[in-house]
């Protein structure tokens, strides 16, 4: 899925606990969990590279002037598993270009657990509104 899905995801399973080691840990596995649900995946840094914009904005920028607080501090750690996982996609995709393989270690990245695939644009849209409910979510709590 998208660098905002899995954060605001994470960031959403990182408030339901009040501590930021459990928010990173319970990020991580809803990274795992999302990665299960058939989504559309990007293969191009142009795309990564706005994603990234929205995610880090959304989070860092509009959440706090529509809650009113900054993100707290298990949430934030909650995002931050959220997306971590998604470091080695990255680290993978700058390998190829270099003719080098980079080894997954992540469970629905090397097919221990699924990752499953819905095209373009069914599931870009699916994301989306995945991601106006996790933000309202996290706007409201
Ligand atoms: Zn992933």
């Amino acid at each position: 899925m998208y660098f905002t899905t899995h954060a605001l995801a994470g960031a959403v399973a990182g408030s339901l606990v009040a501590n930021p080691a459990a928010g990173f840990v319970l990020g991580m596995a809803s990274h795992a969990a999302l990665d299960s649900v058939p989504h559309h995946d990007y293969d191009g840094p142009k795309a990564a590279l706005l994603d990234v914009a929205v995610g880090a904005g959304l989070l860092l920028a509009v959440l706090p002037a529509v809650s009113g607080h900054p993100l707290p501090s298990a949430a934030l750690w909650g995002a931050l598993g959220g997306i971590l996982p998604d470091a080695e996609v990255v680290a993978g995709y700058l390998a190829k270009k270099h003719g080098r393989r980079w080894p997954m270690l992540f469970p629905s990245h090397t097919g221990l657990l699924p990752h499953k695939n819905l095209p373009w644009p069914q599931g870009f849209w699916l994301q989306v509104l995945l991601d106006v409910a996790l933000f309202l979510l996290l706007a409201t709590a």
